[in-house]
């Protein structure tokens, strides 16, 4: 069996992988693929009908936030986010956690201004800033809540007296927060939520329309609203994929469940991590992410030596982000934990040869 530690694309459960392929052969006995059925069906409305609704439920969310699935991945959202609510001359208001962040940055700057509020640059990444000013005539407050590459994770949301909108790409679903305190939240579905190719938008609808800009039709989120998003072809197999594993979710218990169980697997490595005298965590232990566990070793001579006895026992994705270096384990939602306890024992076992 193989131990998918990768960062995204990455691991979904098993189950979901069986009902994606028999619905690519044939979707519900109808004798038609997933893949060949119109998006205006009565089959696929369904199916964008059951995630948006599934969406809504496992977050609790309030009947102003409007659940949309548009492509481009995240990257588009650092673009479309600005254009939708920071009118020319006003200001944002921006963490600076990481590489995503800045990315985030870059695009809102060609609308607008751009204040960076906060940054954990001198650190370089290893903590999550604590104290900081947010300007009140902000048009909002873009954090990213899990720095999927530093391994950094807002444990507590700030509250802000502005609109508050939070990348969520790689933590989302994964733990138990009040997602009504956002009013604009994106993920790209292919770190926790389903194969890549697709973006959940939630957006509370009362933040919208108050910029002078026009925007270009498919760029505007009130067109997605509109359109139940369906203003065009959406990306079907992503949503319906999507819509599996959120199903899975929901049945498991939903998001206090899969929470329970993240802490679990994410206390087992961070424990190892920190009894293990041959590995350092490079987190600040209270921004510790619960979902992307960095790690170097005390003699970066033997990373590699690591990297090739763990590949012995079939555990893949665990190199570092070519920015930080060392390890990086991701235990997404689907991960067991006993893939978890593999790559615990060979640490511990590592340690023992090396003594
Ligand atoms: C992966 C990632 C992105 C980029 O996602 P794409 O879908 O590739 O555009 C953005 N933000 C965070 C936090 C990520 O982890």
């Amino acid at each position: 069996m193989v131990h998918n530690f990768n960062a995204g694309p990455s691991i979904l459960p098993k189950t979901v992988f069986e009902q994606a392929s028999q619905a690519v052969l044939d979707y519900n006995n109808t004798g038609l693929s997933i893949l060949e059925i119109g998006h205006r069906t009565s089959t696929f409305q369904s199916i964008m009908d059951e995630a948006r609704a599934l969406v809504k439920e496992l977050m609790q969310l309030s009947d102003n936030h409007e659940v949309l699935f548009l492509h481009g991945g995240a990257s588009t959202q650092f673009m479309q986010v600005p254009m939708n609510l920071l009118d020319d001359k006003k200001t944002s208001a921006y963490a600076d956690t990481g590489v995503w962040g800045q990315k985030a940055v870059k695009e809102a700057k060609l609308f607008g201004n751009v204040e960076v509020v906060c940054t954990g640059k001198e650190s370089n990444y290893t903590v999550i800033p604590k104290d900081f000013a947010i300007p009140n005539d902000a048009a909002y407050f873009h954090i990213t809540t899990n720095n999927t590459i530093y391994g950094s994770q807002w444990q507590k949301i700030p509250k802000v007296s502005i609109p508050l909108v939070g990348d969520m790409s790689s933590d989302i679903f994964s733990r138990v927060i009040d997602f009504n305190s956002f009013d604009l939240i994106y993920a790209g579905a292919q770190k926790n939520m389903g194969p890549a190719g697709v973006n959940l938008v939630v957006v509370n609808k009362n933040i919208l329309g108050k910029i002078k800009r026009p925007i270009p039709t498919i760029m505007d989120y009130r067109n997605h609203i509109k359109d139940g998003s369906m203003l065009n072809t959406p990306p079907v197999f992503a949503v319906y994929v999507c819509m599996l594993t959120l199903r899975w979710l929901k049945e498991l218990g939903g998001v206090a469940a899969i929470e329970k169980k993240n802490n679990e697997k994410a206390a087992l490595l961070y424990n190892e991590i920190d009894r293990n005298p041959l590995f350092t965590g490079t987190v600040a232990k209270e921004d510790r992410s619960k979902m992307n566990v960095c790690f170097v070793m005390q003699d970066p001579a033997l990373e590699e030596k690591f990297l090739a006895f763990v590949k012995e026992l079939q555990i893949i994705g665990i190199k570092g982000h070519r920015l930080v270096g060392g390890f990086r384990a991701s235990l997404y939602n689907a991960l067991p934990i006993s893939s978890v306890q593999v790559l615990v024992d060979a640490m511990k076992s590592f340690a023992q040869q090396h003594a």
